[in-house]
């Protein structure tokens, strides 16, 4: 963990225009630098880069933010690795933070079976390469099958001997201790001190390494006929290794998915080694199990493309079928290609070079929706109830496609290719949504008390690899509050203790001579942060969404101190939510409602008035506070309304009562938004 003091000196030293040239091409254009976006297909440069404000966005895809939230993005690192890859940069030297002893042991165990993986990656390597037993079964199996060196080089492919603990005796004389060994399964047995046994033995060895490079386990495939042992033999589950969680050959394709937008899903670490060698390396296996959700949504932080890759056989077709569901469910787009019979996609892809093969996936790649009703089509033949049953199994898949319009593209046509009409689909489709949601619910109301407790935002402070979780979970749901709540955010990122206005008068004074003008503060307002706190508690409103209350309360912990920058306090805020929508609302490109963006307008930039600017904090944002409170009294209205439509006649007095008065508040509200404000404070 990094320390508070070294995380502020790398955001300082790393300087926004520095950090993206390394990767990208910028030319200047006003005061900021553009180039093409590196997150998507860019013909024109629509890539930002200002280098007042320190912060870089894509108006076109809208990636963006500070230097560490780019060096994340385009290296996939966390914010720990990204912290650490710029302090490399800027010579900065890193200081840990001090851990507590539990985490020490944690972290010491993590990063000792790191070292003895890639130790032991070494060995196998070595041994493959140098060994005579290494050469003459490994080395020459990948050989056989036809596997380049600079292949086998780069996935540090290996061989493990026959010998029983050949590995086990190498690492320990090399000083490694046997409870790594042990825990990394490695090494098995070992009971009341007995000598180790190797978990690999005369099999060649397939490292598998996690995004940033690190070995957290290995496959190792038998070579001889299998006696009593499966044809692959792989780590077993450890602290540092998750079998539903890995992706095979991901470390090696991330930069290549994110380039093309797409990514290859195979079966067998030897597809994407046969794939690679063919010139294709947006590639990745789940290697032999079957596909997890957890995999998905790796693949889904580089592309929202998939493309199933599986043999054309029957357990290649049922395998892609179950994928194709998973997918869905995760809202990305998937196609399938079957490989011709009898081809893998290792063996295919041997006969291929990168331009043919591409050729062949244009013109075979089918979506989804195609292949799945031509494969049922094929296989129920005329069968009415096998037919019934088909129509079901497509729709449950469409049903699953979060996004409507998407749905509905696919209902479209599986309508024309089922032959059945699109409103019995649809009736179909939107019959199982409603059971999945009202299961769901059921469930949800069940955990509901534990959610409660949940509710106070605890914001994750120690970094590392829990971060990609905050990124992934929205911090509540979206309300019908959030759009003012965030107008009123824009005004407390960018301007903080700012006051809301100011007196001046110009006052002349003889010095020598001449005759000196000054002015001299007559009055000043609150700071925008304290008005809209004392505005907001007036009327007991506080923040529905839990992130904004959160950036709302560190204001408001800020109030008095009259050096707060809140801009760069938030920018810089360690947790990438908080920063995240921070270089959101200060960016040019945020977009104010109508009615605050057409008040501030092209004006904001004009330095020269600074009263200008006063006018406008001192007329928006009361307009901007007033607009949220406008909101909850419709809320309240509504519901009042409905509880009317059913009340007794006992409470029916009382309900019509508070109705009145809630409209009164309406209307002072609304006099308030129509007219310009007159600030009481
Ligand atoms: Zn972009």
């Amino acid at each position: 963990m990094i320390d508070q003091i070294t995380i502020g000196r790398i955001q300082e030293a790393a300087q926004i225009v520095d950090v993206v040239s390394d990767f990208v091409t910028l030319r200047r254009r006003g005061v900021n630098m553009v180039g093409l976006c590196p997150f998507h297909d860019d013909k024109n440069p629509s890539f930002y880069v200002s280098p007042a404000k320190n912060i870089c966005k894509c108006f076109s895809c809208g990636e963006g933010g500070t230097a560490i939230h780019f060096v994340m993005k385009h290296e996939q690192m966390t914010y720990y690795e990204a912290l650490k890859y710029l302090a490399k940069k800027y010579n900065i030297e890193v200081v840990e933070k001090e851990l507590t002893d539990d985490e020490k042991q944690a972290q010491s165990d993590r990063e000792s079976m790191f070292i003895l993986n890639e130790y032991a990656s070494d060995y196998f390597a070595k041994i493959l390469n140098t060994n005579t037993e290494g050469i003459a079964v490994g080395l020459n199996y990948f050989k056989e099958r036809g596997y380049r060196s600079d292949i086998i080089k780069k996935f540090q492919l290996g061989y493990s001997l026959e010998q029983r603990d050949a590995l086990s005796i190498e690492a320990q004389k090399a000083g490694y201790k046997r409870d790594y060994l042990l825990k990394t399964g490695l090494s098995t047995g070992g009971e009341y001190n007995q000598p180790l046994i190797d978990r690999f033995r005369g099999r060649v060895i397939f490292p598998v390494h996690s995004i940033s490079g690190k070995v957290v386990a290995f496959g190792g495939r038998i070579l001889k006929k299998p006696v009593n042992t499966g044809k692959y033999v792989n780590s077993p589950e450890s602290e540092i290794y998750s079998k539903s969680k890995e992706l095979y050959g991901i470390y090696f394709a991330k930069g290549a998915i994110v380039k093309q937008d797409k990514c290859f899903l195979v079966e067998g670490y030897t597809d994407v080694l046969s794939m690679h060698q063919a010139g294709i390396e947006n590639v990745v296996s789940s290697s032999g199990t079957a596909l997890t959700h957890e995999q998905i949504r790796t693949i889904h932080r580089f592309t929202e493309n998939i493309t199933v890759l599986y043999d054309g056989d029957a357990a290649g077709i049922n395998a892609a079928l179950r994928g194709i569901d998973l997918i869905l469910e995760d809202g990305m787009n998937v196609k399938v290609v079957l490989l011709p019979e009898g081809e893998d996609p290792d063996s295919f892809a041997k006969k291929q070079n990168a331009e043919s093969f591409n050729r062949f996936i244009a013109e075979n790649e089918t979506d989804f929706i195609r292949f799945k009703t031509e494969l049922l089509l094929k296989e129920v033949g005329d069968d009415p109830v096998k037919r019934a049953g088909m129509v079901s199994n497509v729709v449950n898949s469409i049903s699953l496609i979060p996004n409507t319009i998407i749905r509905s593209v696919y209902v479209q046509e599986s309508s024309r290719l089922l032959n059945i009409r699109e409103g019995i689909l649809i009736a179909e489709v939107n019959k199982i949504r409603k059971r999945r949601w009202e299961q769901k619910k059921g469930q949800k109301e069940k955990e509901a008390p534990r959610e409660e407790k949940v509710g106070n935002l605890e914001l994750n402070n120690s970094f590392g690899a829990t971060d990609s979780k905050h990124q992934n979970k929205p911090f509540s749901r979206k309300s019908p509050y959030d759009k003012y709540e965030l107008n009123i955010l824009y005004y407390i990122v960018r301007y903080g203790n700012t006051p809301l206005y100011q007196k001046f008068e110009v006052r002349k004074r003889k010095e020598g001579k001449s005759v000196v003008e000054e002015e001299v503060l007559l009055e000043e307002g609150p700071g925008v942060t304290e008005f809209v706190s004392y505005d907001l508690n007036r009327d007991e409103i506080t923040f529905s969404n839990d992130l904004y209350r959160f950036i709302f309360d560190k204001a408001v912990e800020h109030m008095d101190d009259e050096n707060f920058d809140s801009r760069n306090f938030f920018l810089m805020y360690p947790d990438t939510s908080v920063s995240k929508l921070a270089s959101e609302l200060l960016s040019d490109r945020y977009q104010l409602s109508k009615i605050h963006s057409k008040i501030i307008g092209e004006k904001e930039g004009d330095k020269n008035s600074r009263l200008l600017e006063q006018n406008l904090l001192f007329n928006h944002v009361p307009r901007a506070t007033t607009e949220l409170k406008n909101a909850y009294i419709l809320q309240k209205i509504e519901k009042l309304k409905e509880k009317i439509k059913t009340s007794t006649p006992d409470n029916y007095a009382s309900l019509i009562s508070d109705l009145k008065q809630l409209q009164e508040i309406k209307k002072v509200l609304a006099k308030e938004l129509g007219e310009r404000i007159v600030l009481k404070y």
